[in-house]
C-alpha cells in the first residue's frame, strides 16, 4: 500500500503515517516526490485497510500497490531516479560511459586503464578485484591489492570506482574502496548478499541475471530497496539463449521494458553480452538509442594480452572512437526531443 500525502504536508504529517505504519507491524519507506511525497508500507502479508490512514491529517488517498516490487515500482515513484555515483549523475539528461578492465591485474594494467578511459570521456572506472569465475583455476582477481590499485587511479584520475562484490565475506572491503559496488549476473539472486548489499550506503550497480525474467530481475532490486538502499543502477548484460554467435544475446527491448515498470535507471553491458569486441560499438549504440542511462564496457590497454575477457574488451582507441559515436546519438536524439528555438 501507498500512502500519498497531500502537497502541503509537514515533517509531522508523515513522521505521524510511519508511526501509524509500524504501530500495525509493517515498516514505511518514505518516498519523496516532486509533486508529493508517498509513505511505501511493506512487511505486511494480507491487504491493509485504507481507512488506518485516511483520517490522518496531511494524507490524500491510501492506494494499493498492484505490483509485487512495490519500492521499485512507477506506481510508488513516478520520477526517475538519479543515482550519484561520486558526483556523476546516473539516470539523468546524460550518458555515463563506465570503462575498464574485466579484472585488475597490476597497479599499471589498471592506471593506463583509467587514463584511456578518461582519455575517451568515460566519467566512471570499472575493474574487478574478486572475479566470479566459472574455473577454479582461472585468475580469481588481486583482491585487496587490487581495490588499492583501484583507489589510486580514482586518485590519479577523478574517475568515480565500480567494482564486483562477490560474497558477503568481502562486502565489507569492497565497499570502503568502492563508488558503486556491483552485484554480478551469478549473484542476482544471492539474497544474503542482496540484503548486505541493501544495507550500504554505497551505490549498487545490479546486474540482471543470466536467465532472469524481468520479474525476477526487479524483484531483486527490491530487496536492496527493502534493506533501504534507494540508489541502485540496473544492468542489462544479456542473457542465455540457443544463439552462439555471441556469448549471450544482448536483450536490448529490457530497456524501455524496466523503463515502464521502474524509477530506477538501467544500463547496458554490450561486452558480456555479445563476447566479442567487434560486436560492442554496434550493440553500445543501439543501447543508447534504445534510451540506457549508459553503458558499462571492458576496455584494456592491450586486450590480447587480458587475463580474463580479452576477447570482448576494447583497446584504449576503440574505446574512444565508440564513446565519441554514442555520445552523437545520445545528442541527436536529445536534440530532437526538446523543442525547436522559434518553432511554433
Ligand atoms: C563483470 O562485469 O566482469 C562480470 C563478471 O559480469 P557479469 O556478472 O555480468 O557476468
Ligand atoms: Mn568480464
Amino acid at each position: 500500500m501507498l500512502v500519498v500525502m497531500k502537497a502541503q504536508a509537514g515533517p509531522a504529517d508523515i513522521a505521524r503515517v510511519c508511526e501509524r505504519i509500524e504501530t500495525l507491524g509493517f515498516q514505511s519507506h518514505i518516498i519523496p516526490g516532486e509533486q508529493r511525497t508517498a509513505v511505501c508500507i511493506t512487511g505486511n502479508s494480507g491487504p491493509v485497510d485504507p481507512a488506518e490512514f485516511e483520517d490522518l491529517p496531511g494524507v490524500a488517498e491510501a492506494i494499493r500497490v498492484s505490483k509485487a516490487y512495490k519500492l521499485v515500482s512507477r506506481e510508488t515513484q513516478p520520477e526517475n531516479t538519479i543515482v550519484l555515483v561520486n558526483g556523476v549523475r546516473v539516470g539523468g539528461e546524460q550518458i555515463v560511459l563506465c570503462g575498464g578492465p574485466c579484472a585488475i591485474e597490476s597497479r599499471e594494467q589498471i592506471l593506463e586503464s583509467a587514463r584511456a578511459v578518461r582519455a575517451g570521456g568515460g566519467q566512471l572506472l570499472r575493474g574487478g578485484a574478486y572475479k566470479p569465475r566459472t574455473s577454479p583455476y582461472s585468475f580469481q582477481g588481486l583482491g585487496e591489492g587490487g581495490l588499492r590499485y583501484l583507489a589510486e587511479a580514482r586518485e590519479e584520475t577523478g574517475l568515480g570506482i565500480v567494482t564486483e562484490a562477490i560474497d558477503t565475506e568481502t562486502f565489507d572491503l569492497v565497499e570502503q574502496y568502492a563508488d558503486c559496488v556491483q552485484i554480478g549476473a551469478r549473484n542476482m539472486q544471492n539474497f544474503s548478499l542482496l540484503r548486505r548489499a541493501g544495507r550500504s550506503r554505497k551505490p549498487i550497480l545490479l546486474k540482471r541475471g543470466m536467465s532472469s525474467t524481468l520479474e525476477e530481475f526487479l524483484m531483486a532490486a527490491e530487496y536492496l530497496l527493502a534493506e533501504g538502499n534507494y540508489q541502485v543502477i540496473l544492468c542489462e548484460r544479456g542473457v542465455r539463449t540457443f544463439a552462439d554467435h555471441t556469448r549471450n544475446t544482448l536483450d536490448l527491448s529490457v530497456v524501455p521494458a524496466v523503463q515502464g515498470l521502474s524509477h530506477l535507471p538501467i544500463i547496458v553491458d554490450p561486452s558480456h553480452g555479445t563476447g566479442k569486441r567487434d560486436k560492442v560499438a554496434p550493440m553500445s549504440l543501439a543501447a543508447i538509442a534504445a534510451g540506457a542511462s549508459g553503458l558499462i564496457v571492458e576496455v584494456h590497454p592491450t586486450p590480447d594480452r587480458a587475463l580474463s575477457d580479452g576477447y570482448q574488451s576494447l583497446s584504449p582507441e576503440q574505446f574512444a572512437e565508440m564513446a565519441d559515436e554514442c555520445r552523437a546519438v545520445a545528442e541527436l536524439l536529445a536534440s530532437r526531443r526538446k523543442p525547436r528555438v522559434g518553432a511554433h
